[in-house]
């Protein structure tokens, strides 16, 4: 069976040696966020060639001059003997960087130190910073928080950033750098002024009513203004699921009966053809999972384990957890032995809306005239599409990954999608709800509903990209980050 199944498990990649929690941890309430200044190693695991140690906070340009002598000129890498405070002995030797608030990441002084990136000279400096007053370890994504807390990313741009250092793939890079950009953020901040200037005329109307020279069209400017935003906005939840699935992969179940060579075919993707990112035994004792980039796009490829009756309790468990991981997939191959001739009929009970590939594996063991013979349809999108392959030789398999790579194109599709989460879809989905109230109210409907439908438009806006209103998200989003992030 399997192979893959030795193959390390996943883990986020990052630095949590030297500190505590791990990646992913609830973030507790951040003590103190303001006056405490924090640190922590900011680069991956060591050892490596280069640590880099962030600071940030009112004392760390004390901290600086305490490990280092002296602050350099600001943004200017400089070189600094770096010594530990108490004993005055040297540590290491580095280059130290000084990048004065508010003008720097997180809106806050910070200091950095590219150190030489052993064990023991981090654990020095780290011991060394910890013992100055008014400096504290960093929790997981603290540097980032300060960040959106002074205002110097959008939550839209948080989220981007945690994408860009999870992104696997070339097309998840891309979408994650734009969202960082404030791809959406700057969308939504532009969608909400708009909303409150309707406001403000639909305000001056209530205002003003008893008043002879108020324009009679404010409401119709308004409902103008709103108008144009609700079609902006559902052209943009359009794409919504876009945006949501590249951030998830394509999932493509391998299924079928046993021995029928799923694995022999997971394997021979995973080894040859394709670059593997990370293969991962599953959740479960029997489904194999294997992340797979596919001309840029993330493709999560799942080995089943073989559907077919059974007594043993174990196996049948396991037939259970292959049939459901099957029927949540996008795509399913099922997979069979060509020498058991035509597509058996297990494939029935996976019947329903998932896109199914028949894949007749084992040619090899078919006399060359009978494999010429066989029907080849690999018209691509044809739910009676046939691949004729050979796990073991590779035979047809070059030309199953293209089918395979064209399905993927597809399934994303070539166009960039504004929206990448559902908290993003059900956000715009709030408000264009409360739009559509307000056009539903009409020229002549009540300002006061109007003017509150609109607020409730804006607020959900705010909440998107974090300026109203968000306390009970934020350990959600920032659950995804590590520490020194
Ligand atoms: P699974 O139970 O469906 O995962 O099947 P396996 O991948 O474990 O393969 C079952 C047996 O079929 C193994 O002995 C494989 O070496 C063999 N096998 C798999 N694919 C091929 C193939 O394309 N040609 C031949 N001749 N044997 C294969």
């Amino acid at each position: 069976m399997a192979s893959l199944s030795k193959h390390r498990v996943r883990t986020k990649q990052c630095n949590r040696p030297l500190t505590t929690p791990a990646c992913g941890a609830s973030v507790p309430a951040m003590p103190d966020p303001i006056r405490d200044t924090i640190f922590a190693l900011s680069s991956g695991r060591p050892p490596a060639a280069i640590a880099v140690v962030r600071i940030s906070g009112p004392r760390a340009g004390h901290a600086l001059k305490v490990l280092a002598g002296r602050l350099p000129e600001p943004r200017k890498a400089a070189l600094a003997r770096v010594r530990d405070p108490a004993s005055g002995e040297a540590i290491d030797e580095a280059l130290a960087l000084w990048f004065p608030g508010p003008n720097s990441e997180t809106g806050e002084d910070i200091a950095e130190l590219q150190l030489h990136g052993g064990r023991a000279v981090i654990a020095a400096v780290l011991g060394a910073l910890g013992r100055i007053e008014g400096l504290r370890p960093a929790e997981a994504g603290e540097f980032t928080r300060r960040a959106f807390e002074s205002g110097r990313l959008d939550l839209t741009a948080v989220e981007g950033l945690a994408d860009l250092v999870g992104a696997e793939t070339e097309a998840q890079r891309r979408q994650a750098y734009r969202q960082l950009k404030g791809l959406l953020g700057k969308r939504a901040e532009t969608w909400r002024a708009r909303m409150i200037e309707a406001l403000g005329l639909v305000e001056a109307r209530i205002d003003f009513s008893d008043e002879a020279d108020v324009p009679e069209d404010l409401i119709a400017s308004a409902l103008k203004i709103v108008q144009g935003l609700r079609d902006e906005i559902a052209e943009a939840l359009a794409g919504a699921v876009r945006g949501e699935r590249l951030r998830d992969g394509l999932v493509v179940a391998i299924a079928g009966p046993p021995n029928a060579g799923k694995s022999t075919l997971l394997n021979r993707i995973a080894r040859r053809e394709a670059a593997i990112v990370s293969p991962i035994p599953g959740t479960t004792r029997d489904v194999i999972e294997v992340h797979l980039d596919l001309d840029g796009y993330p493709v999560t490829l799942l080995d089943t384990a073989g559907i077919r009756d059974s007594d043993d309790p174990v196996e049948q468990e396991g037939v259970r957890r292959a049939r459901q991981r099957a029927s949540e997939a996008d795509l399913v191959l099922w997979v069979y032995d060509a020498k058991g001739g035509p597509a058996p009929n297990e494939a029935a009970p996976l019947a329903g809306s998932v896109t199914k590939w028949m894949v007749r594996n084992k040619v090899d063991l078919l006399a060359s005239e009978k494999r010429d013979g066989l029907k080849q349809s690999n018209e691509f999108g044809s739910s009676n599409i046939i691949f004729n392959l050979s796990a073991t030789t590779g035979l047809g398999l070059a030309d199953f990954l293209v089918q395979l790579g064209e399905y993927a194109k597809s399934y994303f599709g070539a166009e960039s999608s504004l929206l990448t989460r559902e908290r993003h879809r059900k956000a715009l989905n709030l408000a264009q709800s409360a739009l559509d109230r307000v056009l539903a109210e009409g020229p002549s409907g009540r300002e006061d509903i109007i003017a509150e439908e609109l607020r409730l438009a804006a607020q959900s806006l705010g909440r998107l990209t974090g300026q109203v209103d968000v306390e009970d998200i934020l350990d959600v989003i920032f659950r995804d980050f590590c520490i020194g992030k």
